[in-house]
Formats: structure tokens, sequence, C-alpha cells
């Protein structure tokens, strides 16, 4: 019998609990465009699994509905790439901040880039542990004044957009939280895109980080699309992405395809995703594995 398609809404994404976030918070514009985004590609909430580590917008994947796994500290790529790895045939988001995926998490950043795992990682960056009341994170500016910085940070911030390309990143972007519209139109590429996604989106902390604030980015961001940039040059969507002073660029810096892990994992490319498959144990067999595991 032939089943009715049914459009779904950004709302039907909408999760059972409200977020707890401040007023202001850039998350909030994070979680609007996923939900957004999702929706207008047709996905169903059970096609989805969103993970996440822990922190403000770590909270992500309680007030999206779909499938959802709040993880350890830093650990959500590795989780997601778990996942995926067992079915392939779901779409997996990962979402956090950037303490958790950069610094904390900074290791599984740089090996599910050169895996190109097909994960979609959204990560919220606003410059600053917000969870722990202001302390400096891998992504705050020399100079910055935190709680745990009183003399100003003496560390060099990384930068996500050029570590993702020279890791092997296939698909790399970067949003700022306060254009929606742009940034459900990157997570729909980034979803799309069949390999390791990441979007760096500037989420404002409004609480902690009085310097990267809404206005700090909203004087500044431009988007690439709008300078003509070659997605396939990565010498200049480095180049690109080391600029932050009057001028920010956002939009797609990077783009190629490259094997996915799944792809070139030749257990994983022939048969399915390990989830459907035939386990090859008896009941009993099982049974003591789930006995000795517990
Ligand atoms: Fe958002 Fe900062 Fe408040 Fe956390 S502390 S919810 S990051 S504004």
């Amino acid at each position: 019998m032939a089943t009715t398609a049914i459009n779904l809404t950004p709302r039907d994404f909408k999760g059972k609990s409200d977020p707890d976030w401040c007023p202001g918070c850039g998350d909030f514009g994070v979680l609007n465009a996923l939900q957004r985004a999702v929706a207008g590609l047709g996905f169903r909430p059970h096609e989805i699994l969103a993970v996440s580590g822990i922190g403000c917008s770590s909270n992500l994947p309680g007030y999206f509905n779909a499938y959802g796994m709040h993880t350890l500290h830093g650990r959500s790529l590795a989780m997601a790439t778990g996942a995926k790895m067992a079915n392939h045939e779901l779409k997996v988001i990962v979402t956090g901040g950037d303490g958790d995926g950069y610094g904390i998490g900074g290791n599984h950043f740089t090996h599910t880039a050169r895996r190109n795992t097909d994960l979609t990682y959204i990560v919220m960056n606003n410059q600053i542990y917000g969870l722990t009341t202001g302390q400096v994170s891998p992504t705050s500016s020399l100079g910055m004044t935190t709680k745990s910085t009183p003399f100003g940070s003496v560390e060099q911030p990384i930068n996500p957009i050029t570590s993702a390309i020279m890791n092997g990143a296939t698909f790399v972007a970067r949003a700022y939280s306060g254009d929606v519209r742009h940034l459900a139109d990157l997570i729909q590429q980034g979803i799309n895109h069949k390999g390791f996604s990441i979007i760096d989106v500037f989420s404002p902390c409004v609480t902690f980080n009085l310097v990267n604030n809404h206005d700090f980015f909203k004087e500044r961001v431009r988007k690439l699309e709008d300078d003509g940039h070659d997605t396939a040059d990565w010498k200049t969507a480095c180049e690109k992405a080391m600029l932050f002073g009057d001028t920010i660029y956002t939009g797609v810096f990077f783009e190629k395809e490259r094997a996915t892990l799944e792809q070139a994992e030749p257990v994983l490319r022939e048969g399915g995703p390990l989830a459907t498959r035939e386990l090859g144990l008896d009941n009993e067999q099982a049974q003591k594995i789930i006995d000795r595991m517990m």
C-alpha cells in the first residue's frame, strides 16, 4: 500500500524540553537552524542521531526531536564514529562547543577528520567555557581576559578551519548563529556531503564573553560566496580562514570528494550496516557476552 508523504516542519524537530540557555545565547540560533535544515531535507526524527559531549551547547540533543546521546566531555566524535560504523545508514550529527571539541576532544577532532568519517559536526564556538562560568578556551583570542586569565591569555588560539583542512576534513565551513538562514543552508550542505563535514559556528556567549558578542560579529562577517571563493582551493581557504579582524569570513571554505571510512573499510563496504546483519552467535553465546560486559 502506498503511503502518503508528510512534510515535517521545524517544529516537528522540537524536543520535549525547552532550552535553559541564557536569553540571547547564540545557541538558540543554531538549534533553530538545525531544525530548519533537517525539516527542509525531508528527514524523519528516527533517521537522525544527535550526539554531544558536555557544555552549554552540548545540551542541544535534549532540545531536538531525534535519537540522542549526551556523552562524555570531549568524546562525542568517538561515540558518533562508533554509532556510524554500527549503522552507516543513520544520519549522525554531532553538536558541541569549542572547549569540548577543540580542547578536551581535540585528538578526536584530528582523527575523525583524517578518517573522513561521514559525520556532520556543528561546533558552537563562543571562544570561552560557558558552562563552568567563563574560563579561557582553545579559541579564546590572545590577550583575552577571563576568569582563569585575569592578566590576559598568553596562548595562541587554534584555528578550527585551517586545522580541519590540514587534517583531511572534506567539507569545512564557518557560520554566525545570528544568520539562521545562512547557517541552515550550510548545515544542509554539510549533511548532504559524503564525508566529515564541520561547520564552526560563531555562537556568542552573551554572559561570559562580552568581547565576541553579536555586535562584534554583525559588523565583521562577510560571506565567502559573495567574494567568489573557490572551495577547491585549500591554500586560499586557509588564508581567508586566518583573517580575524575587520573582516571575518563565513561560508564554505573547502570541499572535496574522498572515500569515507565506511567506503574505505571492506568489512563495512560489503554487506551493509553491521546493525542489520546476522549476529553469528546463538542466544546463549550472546547472553554470556552481555553478562560479562554488565
Ligand atoms: Fe549560552 Fe554562555 Fe549562557 Fe552558556 S553561559 S547558555 S554559552 S550565554
